[in-house]
């Protein structure tokens, strides 16, 4: 099944998308939080009872989850990105001197705040930086509590999937010393446009690509995941018990802006489309300020 959020009355309120109508039926009673839905069975979630089916097309879009801490976000996770992301010379956590594919996954979070819905404008924040990228990842979201999860185990643990960009300003790693900054502007998370659960879409692989107006940047296979998602669960849980809710970021595919020569870098007016192997696509541009539709 596939949940999404919209903003109806300055709400947020869930509902159950099918795509293939292009239409969303909102979940009867009001239901303003999908964390309420984690953790239930297929079944459970089969008998919802829902509302008369509404066009996608009459509908804003609002982040499909609320989570209640920071996002969870891998580095460096695809082998030509982390060669890319070492030649590029914006890596300020290894004085230039990393190796391609790192011994243990460099991982960071950005805020809730920072989460935007699908087709909502990202804002440039041209005042703060003058390097804003983007990067097509496949988002993890955890079902249930768990510690010192093991790998065999782990995919039990994932309740679905959705699409995220990790939008990044390249300059404030290198000013402020850490990747925090760069990643956690407000508006630098667009996630959607729903969630799909793991029991429709399977815990296979999924192909990402990412289009910067029309044009094809990013195209990989997270077959291709230097640390896949049973060990980023591992590692995570080792010693921070993930909870229902919580997000994973996976990592970004080679094709960034950062990956070219001289740097593509995003501007006004541009809009960026993430689209990820039967979890639908992600559009956002990008404004001189957020929340507009585009
Ligand atoms: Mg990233």
């Amino acid at each position: 099944m596939k949940f999404a959020a919209f903003n109806v009355q300055g709400a947020s309120r869930v509902a159950v998308v099918d795509e293939s109508r292009h239409e969303a039926r909102f979940i009867e009673p009001f239901c303003d939080d999908m964390a309420l839905l984690i953790g239930r069975s297929s079944r459970d979630l089969a008998e919802l009872s829902l509302g008369s089916p509404v066009p996608l097309a009459d509908l804003t879009f609002a982040p499909p989850l609320r989570p209640a801490r920071n996002i969870f976000c891998v580095g460096k996770n695809y082998r030509e990105h982390a060669r890319e992301f070492n030649q590029s010379g914006f890596d300020s956590t290894s004085a230039g001197a990393a190796a391609d594919v790192d011994k243990f996954a460099a991982i960071f979070t950005k805020p809730p705040t920072s989460l935007l819905g699908h087709r909502e404008l990202i804002n440039s924040h041209s005042d703060v930086t003058s390097q804003l990228d983007y990067e097509a990842e496949l988002a993890v979201v955890i079902g249930k509590s768990g510690k010192r999860i093991s790998r065999a185990h782990a995919l039990d643990y994932v309740w679905g999937y959705s699409i995220i960009n990790d939008v990044t300003a390249r300059d404030l790693p290198r000013d402020h010393r850490q990747w925090f900054m760069g990643k956690s502007l407000d508006t630098f998370c667009p996630m959607g446009p729903w969630v799909t659960t793991a029991d429709e879409v399977g815990n296979g692989d999924f192909t990402v690509k990412c289009w910067v107006n029309d044009e094809l940047r990013q195209n990989a296979s997270t077959r291709d995941l230097i640390f896949d998602i049973p060990s980023l669960i591992e590692t995570l849980s080792a010693g921070i018990g993930l909870r229902p809710g919580d997000i994973i970021a996976t990592g970004t595919p080679a094709g960034v802006g950062i990956g070219f020569k001289p740097p593509r870098f995003l501007k006004v007016g541009d809009r960026v489309d993430i689209e990820i192997s039967g979890l639908g696509r992600l559009e956002n541009g990008v404004g001189p300020v957020s929340g507009a539709k585009p």
